[in-house]
């Protein structure tokens, strides 16, 4: 399996530091808000590479931060505690709203087929882990206290920047929102592994600390996390492309000037959802969370199919006509996985074998999931029998998590439900109501284009255009809808 690393800057052959175990980081919500469908695009793409680690054979050990403390307006420690703003501004306490954002985040991710990871960790949690890690680097001359805070120094390393690659505008996200810069730094990119000197005499959570009361920096809580749960290294930390610089920058300097040795061997970054006018952010007020999606009419997996339909490391612009035409697209390949039939013969291996090879080809690559969605529609095409398409469309799903064989079944039982049989004629609504009176004309008017009596065929089609029916031929039926 091939992977770019943003480390590496190449696409590499993935190979765990441990053959029994792949130990895998993700960076966690920030709950002061909803999470937006953009973050989202993040954990749905980080869910497929564990899904597919899973799948290929692989133990997997996945870890996730939550963000209740230390995450400034500012990415780069300046600005004031995302938490706070969010308590202010619901008037409520922090943990209330830590809560409050953790539990819809964790709605928004079943809604989306997102398993949680192993172990979700509030950053709360691990005080004492970062005051260990702290301490050990204020030991060794990495960091230094200066007006009340503790900086992580940035010029006792010999390379800084890891993931220069990017374009200078995907770069500054972190550092751009216009807050006053911190004087207290020896070098601009230092950044604060424990504040006691906040701006904000009102910060609620507080913790004692060899350096004084205070709470953890951003950074250091997910270098504490990670080791905590996931020991001295770690195989693939993955995260959204503005968490490359300067989070992910600093949880490498920080964690390796601890260790001693490297840390993390593999950085996946999703690129971002976009709006037609710029990154999706929550700072920014306007962004879309998935129970707006829901409110106008929209299923969440139809979000996902929509994000699987592109490469992760594309940004990806967002617009409610490509929704539209993603749920359309999903809508039908779910009718059509309905129209096979459950138990149709034996499974064929040397079918499946073939097919599956399309599929592992596409995710192999770099997790291609457009490629691997385009592997469904080769299934359905193939030559083979019911029972082992649907027993393909399982094994896949089992990465992709579209629910599409349970939806479908749904949609064979609502089908059943909605239809009117006759012989071999099944009169369909478009709406999913059944309404007698109307069937009965549409079964007359079958019987008399049975009996070839074609004038009283059509005189019935108006009759009922003419009461606001249009019907239409279908193989074996024919479907109403009222116009
Ligand atoms: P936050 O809750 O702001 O800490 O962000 C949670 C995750 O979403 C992080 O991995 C971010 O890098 C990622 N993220 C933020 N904005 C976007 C976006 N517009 N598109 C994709 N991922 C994003
Ligand atoms: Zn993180």
């Amino acid at each position: 399996m091939k992977l770019y690393n943003s480390a590496t800057r190449t696409k590499d052959e993935f190979v765990p530091n441990h053959p029994d175990i792949v130990k895998m980081y993700t960076c966690g919500p920030t709950v002061y808000h909803f999470a937006h469908i953009g973050n989202l695009r993040s954990y749905i793409m980080e869910d497929i590479l564990e899904k597919y680690l899973r799948y290929v054979g692989y133990n997997v050990k996945r870890v996730m931060n939550i963000t209740d403390v230390g995450h400034l307006t500012s990415d780069a420690d300046e600005g004031e505690d995302k938490m706070l703003k969010g308590a202010k501004r619901e008037n409520k306490s922090v943990m209330e709203i830590a809560k409050f954002y953790t539990d819809a985040f964790f709605s928004d991710c079943a809604k989306l087929n997102i398993k949680t990871p192993d172990v979700v960790e509030p950053a709360t949690n691990c005080i004492d882990e970062y005051i260990k890690i702290i301490s050990k680097l204020m030991d060794t001359g990495y960091a230094y206290f200066a007006g009340g805070n503790v900086y992580f120094d940035t010029s006792k390393l010999e390379r800084y920047y890891v993931f220069n690659d990017f374009n200078a505008e995907d770069l500054d996200v972190g550092v751009r929102e216009g807050v006053e810069e911190d004087t207290n730094k020896r070098n601009r990119n230092d950044f604060v592994l424990w504040f006691t000197k906040s701006k904000f005499e009102d910060q609620a959570l507080k913790w004692d600390s060899p350096w004084g009361v205070g709470y953890p920096g951003w950074h250091i809580e997910c270098s504490g996390i990670s080791m905590k749960h996931l020991g001295d290294d770690l195989d693939i930390h993955c995260g959204g492309i503005d968490n490359a610089f300067p989070h992910h920058t600093n949880e490498i300097a920080q964690s390796e000037s601890y260790l001693g040795h490297k840390w993390c061997n593999w950085w996946m970054h999703v690129l971002h959802l976009n709006t037609t006018s710029g990154k999706m952010s929550k700072s920014s007020g306007e962004f879309l969370t998935v129970d707006l999606l829901e409110q106008k009419g929209y299923d969440p997996l139809a979000y996902r199919f929509f994000c699987l339909q592109s490469h992760y490391r594309k940004s990806l612009v967002f617009s409610w006509e490509n929704l539209d035409n993603a749920q359309l697209s999903y809508q039908k390949l779910i009718a059509r996985i309905a129209s096979l039939k459950p138990g149709d013969g034996e499974v064929e291996q040397e079918a499946v074998d073939a097919l599956k090879a399309k599929f592992t080809g596409a995710l192999d690559n770099d997790l291609n999931t457009s490629l691997a969605v385009t592997a469904l529609y080769d299934v359905l095409k193939y030559k083979t029998n019911d029972a082992t398409k649907l027993a393909v469309l399982a094994d896949f799903d089992r990465v992709l998590s579209l629910s599409l064989i349970a939806k479908a079944d749904a949609k064979r039982e609502e089908l059943k439900k909605q239809t009117v049989t006759a012989g071999e004629f099944t009169i369909v609504s478009e709406s999913g109501e059944s309404d007698p009176s109307v069937e009965a004309k549409i079964q007359a008017r079958q019987d008399a284009k049975k009996a070839k009596n074609y004038a009283e065929a059509d005189r019935i089609r108006d009759e009922l255009k003419a009461a606001g029916i249009e019907v239409t031929d279908i193989p074996h039926g024919a479907k109403w809808k009222r116009i």
